[in-house]
């Protein structure tokens, strides 16, 4: 099975995609954790690149694209052949929402783009951690050095946040959408409550 973590910047992934690697270990599963951009040597370089060099949205949507195609090739795709789990914080979604939503990149050439990286692989869940950029921003603050989307203005959040929304009332059946404001043992909770319904 294949699990992405979705949200914008401090919407609280990295904190619950842990929990979900004990959860499915504990239940005897085998577990990759891994993340976008990167996850593989060549993408981890490319996810370099994206983070602090300037570029245009074509520019930068070919170089997450080209890690996610390394990335899919050596990791993601033997994982699922040999029947792992594999945990993702952030994957195609993310690109929609950051550089077609939030940049105004063409989403018709992200699609297009999708379908020759993925060859119709996608997630088969999707959990999305929906946030007012202020509450993400305060929970951000003084956490770390930000990156160059980190310190965008909140109103380019709130386009990303709702190119999250557009993407998940696309596919339902796909994305949970998670409050991701409650605190971390509610977040936590409504997790493990999507997880039992589809059986994991
Ligand atoms: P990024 O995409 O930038 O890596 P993220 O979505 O992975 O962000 P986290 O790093 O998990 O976000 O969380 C951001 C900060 O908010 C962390 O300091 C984390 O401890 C804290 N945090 C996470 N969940 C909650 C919560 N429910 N309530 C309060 N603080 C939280
Ligand atoms: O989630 P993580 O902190 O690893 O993401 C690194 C940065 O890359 C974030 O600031 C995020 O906003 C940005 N990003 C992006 N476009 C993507 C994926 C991530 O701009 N498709």
């Amino acid at each position: 099975i294949f699990i992405t973590f979705e949200g914008i910047d401090g919407a609280g992934k990295s904190t619950h995609v842990q929990a979900v690697a004990e959860r499915l270990r504990a239940a005897g599963r085998e577990v990759v954790l891994t993340r976008e951009p990167g996850g593989t040597a060549l993408a981890e370089k490319l996810r370099e690149l994206v983070l602090h060099a300037p570029m245009d949205a074509l520019t930068e949507a070919l170089l997450i694209f080209a890690a996610r195609r390394d990335h899919l090739q050596q990791v993601i795709e033997p994982a699922l052949q040999a029947g792992k789990a594999v945990l993702c914080d952030r994957f195609t979604d993310a690109t929609f929402a950051y550089q077609g939503a939030g940049r105004g990149f063409d989403l018709a050439v992200l699609a297009e783009l999708e379908r020759w990286v993925q060859q119709g692989r996608q997630p088969d869940l999707t959990l999305w951690f929906d946030l007012s950029p202020e509450v993400a921003a305060q929970r951000l603050a003084g956490a770390r050095v930000p990156d160059r989307f980190e310190s965008q203005p909140a109103e380019f959040f709130r386009r990303v946040n709702e190119g999250y929304r557009a993407r998940a009332e696309a596919d339902p059946a796909r994305f949970v959408r998670l409050d991701a404001s409650g605190t971390r043992e509610a977040v936590g909770q409504a997790i493990a409550a999507a997880l039992q319904a589809r059986g994991l």
